[in-house]
């Protein structure tokens, strides 16, 4: 067996990180249709016992564990005499990915998954990466964990995926740039005073795909896009200024590989996330799935335009965050997230999402980052720093940038 790897007869040993969210019940749904195919290690998810205790009997699972020690209770109890292992805490979710497996899917949210990703990696195997904040907190460092490791990454996000299938890694000599479409989100077409007065019922629902909050609101305000460029540079090696986003609303068109000879590769596909997934999930082969297939004359056609810096400035501070270095692309990480979770909470507003970044990332000077310490301090500095700024905003207290719009 080679890099995860095995012969045509094998059965693959999955393990899936964050099996309860989205992207892990998608994941979970394929793995179910082919069970010949499949044999599931471990299970871990956050705080719901039910869903995952149910997952884990369905799937055989031998192992599941859940973040939430106050959900440990009901995870015992409803997998009592089922033989399957369980547990609970932080180190229950490091033991589930510690354990032997041939492929893990990285599906939990936010820098909170980087600990458990990073010790899928050191296994080795393959790592199905959807947690695009891990590889944005720890960029190089975990691009080198997983070569130390010989592990192979497949990137699950839609538009690296779509890169990664016409991406011609043996000839990148060829390669110009690479350009990430973006759906643009609920708000693409609003003025900024619109947007702000947006709910997060509002932010959440998404015209495309169907995802978990934390996502969703990172659409709406583009700072998926944001992280996405961070996370497309760690995947390909390509400097900012060689990927581009492409605004395109029908999510029709992934992602998109434009070459020295002025051809330029894509891969399309309905806007569900199990065709990435099932990518991943066979992979180097391919497996059939459910996804509706693509009509494109049903569609019609097809738009693209460039993204609106004003109105979305939470692009541009990725890309700034990408270009400073150092500890950066973890600070703006930690304050998206504190602030994410303030608008969720109705502390503060939708176009404060971004100002709330801009202001973390004016007042954190630039450190370097040698270590994984060192991006758990920065990833703490960045929560922090937007918390208190969080704060302010609560008591009535402006900001010194107005409105995110303007700190670009
Ligand atoms: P989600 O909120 O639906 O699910 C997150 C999962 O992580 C849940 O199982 C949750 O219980 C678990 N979790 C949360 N905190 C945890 C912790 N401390 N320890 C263990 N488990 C924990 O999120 P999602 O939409 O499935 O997204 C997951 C990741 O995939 C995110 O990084 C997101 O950016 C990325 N992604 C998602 C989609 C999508 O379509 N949903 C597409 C591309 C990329
Ligand atoms: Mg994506």
């Amino acid at each position: 067996m080679v890099d995860g790897v095995s012969s045509s007869q094998d059965v693959r040993r999955v393990t899936v990180l964050g099996a309860t969210g989205s992207v892990g019940t998608n994941t979970v749904d394929l793995i179910a249709r082919e069970p010949d195919r499949f044999s599931v290690e471990a299970l871990a998810g956050g705080s719901n016992a039910a869903l995952l205790a149910r997952q884990a009997r369905d799937l055989g699972a031998a192992f599941a564990a859940v973040a939430d020690e106050a959900a440990w209770p009901e995870l015992r109890d409803a997998l009592a005499g089922t033989g399957i292992e369980a547990a609970a805490g932080r180190e229950a979710v490091l033991e589930a990915a510690r354990r032997p497996a041939d492929w893990t899917m990285g599906a939990i949210v936010g820098a909170a998954g980087l600990a458990p990703t990073l010790e899928a990696v050191r296994r080795g195997g393959i790592v199905a990466l959807a947690n695009k904040e891990a590889l944005v907190c720890a960029g190089h460092l975990f691009t080198e964990e997983a070569e130390r490791a010989g592990c192979r990454i497949l990137p699950v996000d839609s538009e690296h995926n779509a890169i990664y299938q016409v991406f011609d890694d043996a000839r990148r000599e060829g390669i110009d740039k690479i350009i990430l479409t973006a759906s643009g989100g609920p708000f693409r077409t609003l003025s900024i005073d619109e947007m702000a007065r947006k709910t997060p019922a509002e932010a959440v629902a998404h015209p495309n795909w169907s995802m978990g909050v934390k996502i969703s609101i990172d659409s709406a305000t583009m700072m998926n896009k944001g992280l996405e460029l961070i996370e497309a540079h760690h995947l390909f090696a390509l400097p900012e200024d060689r990927i581009d986003v492409l605004v395109h609303p029908q999510s029709v068109v992934h992602s998109l590989v434009s070459y020295i000879d002025g051809s330029v590769l894509a891969q399309l596909g309905s806007p569900d996330m199990r065709t990435p997934i099932a990518y991943c999930l066979a992979w180097p082969r391919r497996m059939t799935t459910p996804v509706e297939r693509l009509d494109l004359a049903a569609i019609g056609g097809l738009e693209f335009s460039a993204p609106d810096r004003l109105r979305f400035p939470s692009l541009e501070l990725a890309r700034e965050a990408l270009r400073v270095g150092g500890d950066a692309a973890p600070v703006l990480n930690g304050a998206n997230e504190a602030a994410v979770e303030a608008f969720v909470a109705g502390r503060i507003g939708f176009t404060q999402i971004a100002a709330v970044v801009a202001e973390t990332l004016q007042r954190c000077p630039t450190e370097p980052i040698g270590d994984l310490d060192a991006v758990y301090a920065a990833d703490a500095k960045g929560r922090r720093v937007a918390a208190d700024i969080v704060s302010v905003i609560e008591a009535g207290g402006g900001l010194s940038i107005a409105h995110a719009g303007a700190a670009n």
